[in-house]
């Protein structure tokens, strides 16, 4: 036995494959906003995040095509040394703004935001407390951070109240959430987590990654949505779902983000966002506020595909966002509405254990503003005949 044991043992992979429904790392050969060419056949693309359809918008390509000219085509180095370009500052100040923070610190993906953030903030002898649906990149971080975690069942407020009670009152604790949970669609209870929160003196660190350009009044997210941006301590979103472009953010307290600018290490020990992201992520915040029937558009074609899918039988369980989860039931069976779809020219994605458990397997859809009515009854056709074939065929796997 070698360390490499285990990678051979590994066939799951190869045996989806040999049935031809592997799902995962199709090679996009062109793409619209909404539309993919994948194996030479363009299919609708419900499985990016591309909520407010700004990644092909003229305004956000002009601005990365100047900054591609302007400073090249790589950042070269970390923000602490040659990496940052008066562009990361920009971003930085108009999204302390948008927030309605003190400051801004931008990271090289939503990822390492969320790990350099919390990784860095919650110290020995210090706790966090995360929902157990919270995402990898706020686990990874709590993870890597020297603070001690605690978890609690997802939603339950009580638990967390409870899981609270017991850490003497004058420690140090962040409670970290995500703002929309990325495999649900469901929006967190942010005025009972705040009240819980206020009741044991703990910080709020609330991940927006879903909920940027989709909730509340301007898309600034959850906290924007629920009226409450200055009751949450550290706001977190990523560049790369309504902001066409890939990076993260943390806002919060001066003195926060300016400790996290000197010792955060998922920020100092890698390479800057690169210059044509930067600019944008920019053009696409000035587009998102400019344009804000984008938002209408999007909750518009959400409506019509959720009330779609639930009249077919469907069962999208509790969402409330772009964001559909199609709950399918088995691993074989979410593997073969998958392939079904792909097939009817619908590009999706399944969503399979360890994110959610066996029985819990499914399909995330994800709508955009761009989604056209003819793109979405293509889409509620290919889950029709899901329907159809589930009913009919036996498992194999
Ligand atoms: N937080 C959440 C809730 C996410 O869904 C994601 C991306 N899936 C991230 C953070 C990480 O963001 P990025 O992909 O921009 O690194």
């Amino acid at each position: 036995m070698t360390i490499f044991a285990k990678c051979a043992q590994y066939t799951l992979a190869h045996e989806t494959e040999a049935l031809g429904r592997y799902p995962y790392f199709w090679p996009i050969e062109e793409a619209t906003t909404t539309e993919a060419k994948i194996d030479g056949e363009w299919k609708v693309m419900v499985g990016s995040n591309n909520y407010l359809g700004l990644t092909h918008h003229p305004k956000v390509l002009e601005a990365a095509r100047q900054a591609l000219s302007r400073y090249g085509s790589g950042s070269t180095g970390s923000r602490l040394l040659n990496g940052t370009l008066d562009l990361h500052y920009e971003l930085e100040g108009r999204l302390a703004r948008f927030f309605r923070k003190e400051a801004a610190l931008v990271f090289t993906t939503g990822y390492q935001a969320g790990v350099g953030a919390i990784a860095q903030l919650v110290q020995r002898g210090e706790h966090m407390f995360l929902d157990k649906l919270d995402h990898a990149s706020l686990v990874d971080g709590a993870r890597l951070s020297n603070g001690e975690m605690h978890r609690y069942p997802h939603g339950d407020l009580a638990s967390l109240d409870s899981q609270l009670g017991r850490i003497p009152r004058e420690a140090n604790k962040l409670i970290v959430s995500d703002g929309v949970f990325s495999m649900e669609g469901t929006i967190v209870d942010l005025p009972g987590l705040v009240a819980v929160a206020r009741k044991h003196g703990a910080q709020t660190l609330i991940d927006e990654a879903h909920a940027i350009g989709v909730l509340g009044p301007d898309g600034a997210g959850t906290a924007s949505h629920f009226g409450m941006l200055d009751d949450v301590d550290l706001i977190l979103a990523t560049f790369s779902k309504s902001l066409a472009s890939v990076g993260g953010v943390v806002a919060g307290p001066a003195e926060v983000i300016h400790w996290l600018r000197h010792f955060s290490r998922a920020l100092i020990f890698t390479a800057a966002m690169p210059p044509s992201s930067v600019a944008g992520a920019l053009a696409a915040l000035e587009v998102m506020q400019s344009e804000p029937e984008r938002r209408e558009r999007l909750w518009a074609n959400t409506a019509t595909v959720a009330e779609g899918l639930r009249a077919m039988g469907f069962d999208i369980g509790a969402s409330q966002t772009p964001v559909i989860p199609v709950l399918i039931g088995n691993f074989d069976s979410v593997l073969r509405a998958w392939r079904s779809l792909f097939d009817d020219g619908v590009f999706s994605h399944p969503i399979v254990p360890p994110a959610v458990s066996m029985s819990a397997c499914r399909i995330r859809v994800s709508m955009s503003a761009e989604h056209t009515p003819e793109q979405i009854e293509r889409v509620l056709t290919a889950f029709e005949r899901v329907a159809k074939m589930l009913g009919s065929e036996p498992a194999v796997l």
